[in-house]
This record gives C-alpha cells, sequence and structure tokens, in this order.
C-alpha cells in the first residue's frame, strides 16, 4: 500500500529476541478525519439557524403575554446553551485540525490576568473572593486567542464548581526551571482522583447534572488539552472532593518572553 502510514511497535519477545510489529493505520486516520470534518460541516450548518432562533427569541416581549414569560425565558436559556455548544464544537474542530500553531505572538499575561479576572467577576456576581496573583512578570509567545480561550475555561469552571463564599485563585507564577505556570485553584466540589485520568475528554463529566445545571458543554477541558498541546504545554490538575482543585498550564522556558507591555489600569 504506497503511501500508507505505519504504526510500529517493539514488542519483546523472549531474552533476546524482539518483534515488530507494523500496522497500516492509515484506513483509521481516514476515518478520524471524516469524524472531524463531519461535526466541523454540521456545527457549521447549524450556525445560521440558531442565530435566526435566537434573534426572533430576543425580540418576544414576555409582557405582552406574561404567562408565557417562563417558557420564554427557558427557551432563551436553552437556545444560548445551543448557541455555546456549537462554537465550542468549531472551537474545538478549528484546534484538532491543526498540528502545529498557525502564528505567534508575544502575549502579554499582565493583560490576560486582568480580562480573567474581570470574566470571573461577571460570571461570580458576587458570589466568591477572586484573587490574582501576578509574580512571574514575564510574558508567553504564542497565540493570544487559543490561550484567552484555555485559561477563560478554566476560570469559568472554577466559578462554576464552586459554591457561593468559596475562593479562586488565578496565578501567574515562575516555575524554578526557566518555565511559567498559570494556576487556577478554587475552594469548590474538587472532583474525584477516579474521573481525573479521563477529565479532558470531550463529554466527560464528573456530574452529567452539575454539568448541565451549571451551563457546561462538556467540551471546556477538551479545548484546554489541545491549546495548550499546541503550545507544547502540560496540564496538571490535582484536586480532593469537598476541599477544591487546582489546574495549571506549565509553559516551557522557550515560550516565555521578557515582559514588554505595561500592566493595565484598572478603570475608577
Ligand atoms: P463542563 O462544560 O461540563 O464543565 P469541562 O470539559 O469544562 O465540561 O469539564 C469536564 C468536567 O470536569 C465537568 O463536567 C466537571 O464535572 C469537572 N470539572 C471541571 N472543572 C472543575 C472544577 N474546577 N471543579 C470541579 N469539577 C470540575
Amino acid at each position: 500500500n504506497p503511501g500508507a502510514t505505519l504504526s510500529l511497535r517493539l514488542i519483546p519477545y523472549s531474552e533476546n529476541l524482539w518483534l515488530l510489529v507494523a500496522r497500516d493505520v492509515s484506513r483509521l486516520l481516514q476515518l478520524e478525519q471524516m469524524r472531524r470534518d463531519f461535526v466541523a460541516n454540521v456545527s457549521h450548518e447549524l450556525r445560521t439557524p440558531l442565530t435566526v432562533i435566537h434573534g426572533y427569541l430576543d425580540m418576544l416581549d414576555p409582557e405582552e403575554q406574561p404567562d408565557w414569560a417562563p417558557m420564554l425565558a427557558e427557551m432563551q436559556r436553552q437556545s444560548q446553551r445551543m448557541t455555546q455548544l456549537v462554537e465550542d464544537l468549531l472551537t474545538l474542530s478549528r484546534l484538532e485540525s491543526q498540528d502545529h500553531l498557525q502564528a505567534e505572538e508575544h502575549v502579554s499575561m499582565a493583560s490576560m490576568l486582568h480580562t480573567l479576572r474581570r470574566e470571573a467577576a461577571a460570571l461570580s456576581q458576587g458570589r466568591h473572593q477572586i484573587d490574582i496573583d501576578d509574580s512571574a512578570h514575564v510574558d508567553l509567545l504564542g497565540s493570544g486567542k487559543e490561550l484567552h480561550s484555555a485559561f477563560s475555561n478554566l476560570v469559568s469552571n472554577a466559578v462554576r464548581y464552586t459554591p457561593a463564599g468559596g475562593r479562586i485563585e488565578i496565578a501567574w507564577r515562575p516555575d524554578g526551571q526557566g518555565g511559567v505556570a498559570l494556576q487556577v485553584t478554587d475552594s469548590g466540589y474538587g472532583i474525584p482522583a477516579s474521573h481525573l485520568p479521563r477529565i479532558t475528554e470531550r463529554f466527560y463529566r464528573v456530574s452529567t447534572s452539575r454539568s448541565r445545571e451549571s451551563g457546561g458543554t462538556g467540551l471546556g477541558l477538551a479545548i484546554v488539552k489541545h491549546v495548550l498541546q499546541l503550545h507544547e504545554a502540560r496540564l496538571e490538575i490535582s484536586s480532593e472532593v469537598g476541599q477544591g482543585s487546582t489546574f495549571s498550564c506549565h509553559f516551557g522556558a522557550g515560550r516565555v518572553r521578557p515582559h514588554d507591555l505595561p500592566a493595565p489600569i484598572d478603570p475608577p
């Protein structure tokens, strides 16, 4: 089969004999590509009708038909969820179709932390204590858009899986080996150890009902995993049930650049 993609494996056979097993995985790769294309196409096709439904729902005035108000509110909530799901599926398809970053830039982490704090505060609506620790004072070389989508998924999870009164910390720290880590720590529900190995798979959830209630799409950590892969970075998760979780994104020294932008100033 000329042009085939082979997967090679060396297996110990006896004391001084090894077996080399070659498997033609071309068909598997082709099927995987078909799956990705299908998901991307369906998501793309769903976008327009959803925008129309969403737009018309926004125009309906619940005061004209007070009996319909709860139904309208639920329809709006569900159409918003569907829109977010389609957007996340498109993001994931885009990330899966790249094996390296298309463009790299200096990403100011001071601005990133500022944006993340604003997003966390908007989601939390005063129900949590939100702290920022910026002790790295360096920037990252990478894609600002993709990094933001990964970090904001971690921050939104921290808010959604932490009961009111809890604490969330977003920290940007040197790792002592020339690299840096972005850490999102919460004092929330935590994740049982048995779930951790599969937690970044798409649609994998610890508690489906809690995730649905909290407005999740089940794709957040899959997006985080792919963005980090594209930046040769590693995700570490430590968690204790009832105590909280820490999600750390570790970037190697090759991605670290001197900080060259002034820190953003909070509006008065
Ligand atoms: P979802 O949209 O369901 O939140 P994610 O991929 O972002 O999807 O997360 C997968 C699952 O991991 C969630 O359903 C939840 O069970 C668990 N999880 C993620 N982040 C946290 C967190 N900070 N604390 C507790 N559980 C979490």
